[in-house]
């Protein structure tokens, strides 16, 4: 059951030291209470105090590792139901199916979506995971473990059948990849494999009541690195069952539903790509951590992961990126210098158009609260004041160039940013993007 801040209160040493980064004890307890801060953040707590509380304070959602390496990947861990309340943290994964069941074609067409690989506001996009699906073939499934193990992407082992997923782990030995096949028929000698072969185990049942309980059979074992797989026949039936089992979870604090899901989309609109793409993006938003589809193109793609980029970004913190000069195509001290905001979209839309120009540019990012160019300047964060100063402290030491370009939509500003810089020339570019490869290249 999770603990009020006033139960974490009374346990604090109340001494309001501020060794934990808050003014006072009280504070340290309200926060603790709402997943914002961890326990040990407070050096002065005994062990014996800190073992009674981590279990009453640990998020309602568990959070575990899939995967290794530069492919290891989060899921859980969630502490709301909507992205507004707070934030999501895990973002969900996609995955692309394979199966011994499938036809040739059917397989190369499917590895085909490893070709959906691109990067969007400094977020690699691609397909994270491979479900490898066994259907009766042994030896044709274990080919097709290797093969795609042998991608280096992180598997799904879809088998039930004990004796082959032992063979398909042993392939995948040390990757932690999910075995996706216990039930209630099988969970013991599943969980067993799990943890022999570290790893994750998805769980399935035929309605949520056989799940809840298979999923306490299997934590009585100790075994508590689970995934539940609510695909189902219907979408209706599979998107009911992935917001009970979370609200179950973050409303009712009932951990043995406190799992990451897995949703299989491919399954419920089978040859269906539009359909399934519409499906993964329901699943995105509710509650999908793993969202498995036949196989991903880019005219799925580009709307999912942006999306999901959406989805999983903290609404609390604005995207930004790190103020100062990004030399573009080749620029050098002497290239002409562009400014704009530190706003992360507006930096990497700002920065290809530059790109394509092909034209050597400082595209200079000023400190202006990570807000677009019109709400900085009219929150007084990109103001002829700041950029005056961050061009005389930053920049002016570095460049030679004495031209600067201000954004079109700031073109009011033109007349005090020359005054105050008296040495450089002050132009105004565009007020579009996508009008700077025609402006720059004709400057
Ligand atoms: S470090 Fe511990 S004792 Fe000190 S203020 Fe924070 S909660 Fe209180």
């Amino acid at each position: 059951m999770a603990l009020k801040g006033l139960d974490i209160f009374k346990i604090t040493p109340k001494t309001n030291c501020k060794d934990c980064g808050n003014p006072t004890c009280m504070a340290f307890a309200m926060k603790v209470a709402q997943g914002a801060i961890a326990l040990d953040k407070c050096p002065h707590l005994s062990d014996e105090v800190k073992a009674q509380l981590s279990e009453a304070t640990a998020p309602p959602m568990k959070t575990i590792k899939l995967g290794v390496g530069a492919e290891e990947h989060t899921l859980g861990g969630e502490t709301v139901l909507a992205r507004h309340e707070k934030t999501f943290v895990s973002k969900n994964l996609f995955a692309f199916t394979v199966g011994d069941a499938m036809s040739d074609e059917a397989n190369e067409a499917a590895f085909a979506s490893t070709v959906v690989d691109y990067e969007r506001i400094g977020e690699r996009m691609y397909v994270e995971l491979i479900n490898v699906k066994f259907g009766g073939d042994s030896a044709r499934y274990l080919e097709l473990v290797k093969r795609a193990a042998g991608l280096g992407r992180t598997l799904i082992l879809s088998v039930s059948d004990a004796a082959v997923a032992k063979e398909a782990l042993e392939l995948t030995k040390g990757t932690r990849p999910l075995l996706n096949g216990a039930s209630a028929a099988n969970a013991a000698e599943m969980a067993a494999l799990a943890k022999e072969y570290a790893a994750l185990l998805g769980v399935s049942a035929a309605n949520l009541d056989e799940l809840y309980d298979t999923v306490a059979e299997i934590e009585k074992t100790g075994f508590k690195d689970l995934v539940l797989d609510v695909s189902s026949a219907s979408a209706g039936e599979a998107f009911a069952d992935a917001v009970q089992i979370r609200r179950a979870a973050l409303k009712n604090n009932d951990r043995t539903f406190g799992y990451p899901s897995l949703v299989d989309v491919g399954a419920i609109a089978p040859g269906d790509e539009d359909m399934q793409c519409a499906l993964a993006a329901l699943f995105t938003v509710k509650y999908g951590s793993i969202v498995v589809m036949e196989k991903m193109s880019y005219a799925s793609a580009l709307p999912l992961y942006g999306l999901r980029q959406n989805i999983f970004t903290d609404p609390q913190k604005p995207m930004r990126v790190e103020p100062g000069i990004y030399p573009l195509n080749g620029a050098d001290e002497n290239s002409v210098c562009a400014i704009t905001v530190d706003f992360a979209l507006t930096y990497f839309v700002v920065s290809g158009e530059m790109e394509r120009s092909g034209v050597p540019v400082n595209l200079l990012i000023s400190d202006a609260g990570g807000y677009s160019v019109l709400t900085a300047w009219a929150a007084g964060k990109f103001s002829a004041s700041s950029i005056a100063k961050f061009i005389n402290e930053e920049v002016a030491p570095k460049v030679k160039s004495r031209t600067l370009i201000l954004p079109g939509k700031v073109a009011v500003l033109q007349g005090e940013v020359a005054e105050k810089l008296p040495d450089w020339k002050v132009v105004v570019g565009t007020r579009e993007a996508i009008e700077l490869v025609k402006f720059l290249k004709e400057m």
